[in-house]
């Protein structure tokens, strides 16, 4: 069986294949309080001290981080992606797991703009050049420097009048600009610059990312060396939209990953959703000077934090607890408030379990399943 990994920085997509199914598709929701936590423990501490104790050493100049330290926001992310993918190797026997790295790989492409790649070389060659030329310009389009609008590959020279494929006559822009140029030359629509190419070949732009490094790295040691591939986003597109045929997302992506090039997967029509969560609330103290005791118990009428429930036939986990009052209920896919219930309506799903709440989901965006169930 084999295990895709789609990391991110907000969620992560895994998916575990075998025998041409999809038979486990789970997207995980990272922490993002990580950051803030600590800001406010550090406050917390800074104040005490200062209150307590009459003179401090400067002691901010003698730390020291261990080769392979991440920063905690980052480390918590890098280590919930490893959970999740020792919650896999849990469930089912794991020979092979995939992970994506970048966006393309650096060492294939050796000096692209004169080695000769071609953009019509085949069609996963065409997303390989494709992501390098979105690298090097930055993913904006090369004549008016816009962003986040659908980008073409575009000939400097026009084919038309001869020029090549090769990726040094490419670049990347919109499509009014493309549709604007027509059949002139970059120089001919007032861009001569471009085509002297005055951009340098960018070296080893597609550099991995920390917490990439970190969870191949842990894998690799937790798995062994030779049971972790490294993938990248160029295959993973490729194999998504041209073989599987599949719409953007966390979980389809990972299946991507998942498979080798060219060979044909289908999904499973259900994704479990994963949220992460604090493993508990350690504050004692409340107020400007810490003079009141945290009031919240461990359960309010019964209920712990973040346990999954059902209440007016949906299903969430426990967000906020009021003791007078209404419940706030959290959907565990977007984190966002559900509704707010009183504590007798609802009906306990499940606690909490090695700090987070999964729950099961029909696949397909709400959008999706709306309009199928219809
Ligand atoms: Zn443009």
């Amino acid at each position: 069986m084999k295990v895709g990994v789609d990391t991110g920085s907000q969620t992560v997509g895994i998916a575990a294949t075998t025998e041409g199914e999809a038979i486990y598709q789970a997207e995980v929701h990272l922490r993002n309080d990580i950051s803030s936590k600590l800001t406010q423990r550090r406050q917390y501490r800074c104040t005490r001290r200062s209150r307590k104790t009459r003179y401090r050493a400067a002691r901010f100049a003698n730390r020291r981080h261990k080769p392979g330290w991440l920063p905690p926001s980052l480390r918590s992310k890098a280590e919930a992606t490893i959970k999740a993918v020792r919650f896999v190797a849990s469930l089912l026997p794991v020979c092979q797991i995939n992970v994506e790295i970048g966006s393309f790989d650096t060492q294939k492409i050796q000096d692209p703009e004169i080695s000769g790649l071609q953009y019509q070389q085949g069609e996963l060659q065409g997303y390989l050049v494709r992501e390098y030329l979105l690298t090097k310009w930055q993913r904006q389009c090369a004549y008016c420097q816009k962003s986040g609008l659908p980008l073409q590959i575009e000939h400097l020279v026009p084919k038309s009048r001869g020029g090549s494929d090769r990726v040094s006559n490419l670049v990347i822009a919109c499509e009014a600009c493309n549709a604007r140029k027509g059949k002139r030359t970059a120089a001919e629509f007032g861009y001569p610059h471009l085509q002297a190419q005055a951009r340098p070949p960018l070296k080893d732009a597609a550099h991995v990312s920390t917490i990439k490094t970190a969870v191949v790295s842990s894998l690799q040691a937790e798995f062994g060396a030779d049971h972790i591939r490294v993938t990248y986003g160029y295959e993973t597109k490729y194999q998504r939209i041209q073989v599987l045929n599949l719409p953007k997302s966390h979980t389809n992506d990972a299946i991507a990953i998942a498979c080798a090039i060219g060979e044909v997967v289908k999904p499973s029509g259900i994704v479990y959703q994963a949220r992460c969560i604090a493993r508990g609330n350690y504050q004692l103290y409340n107020g400007k000077h810490s003079e009141h005791r945290v009031w919240a118990p461990r359960k309010v009428k019964g209920w712990k934090l973040f346990e999954l429930v059902e209440a007016k036939g949906q299903i969430g986990y426990i967000g906020g607890r009021r003791l007078m009052g209404a419940f706030v209920i959290k959907e565990v896919a977007t984190g966002k408030k559900l509704l707010e219930v009183t504590p007798r309506k609802l009906r306990r799903l499940a606690r909490t379990q090695q700090s987070w709440v999964i729950v099961k989901q029909p696949s397909g965006t709400k959008e999706e399943r709306a309009s199928s169930s219809v």
